[in-house]
């Protein structure tokens, strides 16, 4: 590749400007995106927002890993708007991430902002780094999830949730 060539002589600039788009997840507070929230009425049962499609870095090869995620809380006594919940995804991959935290920072937002009887997220994507490179396996996936209070601890509630994982 010549640096000098019209073509690649702004990519630099560039890919730093993808990066800070990628990243830009660092200046949302979760707290505020959590912060909206609305009386639960009689509803004490199971919100399941499932097939959130988004886009991460992963910070070992800064290459992106791509997938979809299921986010799910059983109320206490606030709910929280439907995009709020699919921003909140956002907010923690649109940074350096590996899938594990990722997957865990948005369980433990939910429960620290929320306080809801039980938080669960499921996590599914594939990795560039490992399609592209090193084993060259695309289409594998990795999947995580991480489930607290009720989800975690009650049969039932954890059975509820996995069913409705099809649409993952
Ligand atoms: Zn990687």
């Amino acid at each position: 590749m010549d640096p000098n060539d019209p073509g690649v002589r702004d990519t630099p600039k560039r890919v730093l400007k993808a990066m800070a788009e990628m990243t830009a997840g660092r200046q949302d507070d979760p707290a505020k995106i959590l912060s909206t929230t609305f009386e639960k009425h009689a509803y004490d049962q199971m919100v399941v927002l499932r097939g959130i499609e988004f886009v991460s870095l992963c910070e070992h090869h800064m290459l992106p890993f791509t997938g979809r995620a299921v986010v799910a809380y059983v109320p206490t006594d606030r709910v929280v708007g439907l995009s709020k919940l699919a921003r909140l995804v956002d907010c923690y991959a649109r940074r350096f991430q590996i899938q594990e935290r990722l997957t865990q920072q948005i369980a433990d937002a939910l429960t620290t902002h929320l306080k809801p009887r039980g938080a669960g997220v499921v996590v599914a994507a594939s990795h560039s780094c490992m399609c592209a490179r090193g084993v060259r396996k695309p289409g594998a996936e990795m999947v995580t999830s991480y489930l607290t209070g009720v989800l975690r601890d009650k049969p039932e509630a954890r059975a509820e949730l996995m069913a409705f994982l099809g649409g993952t």
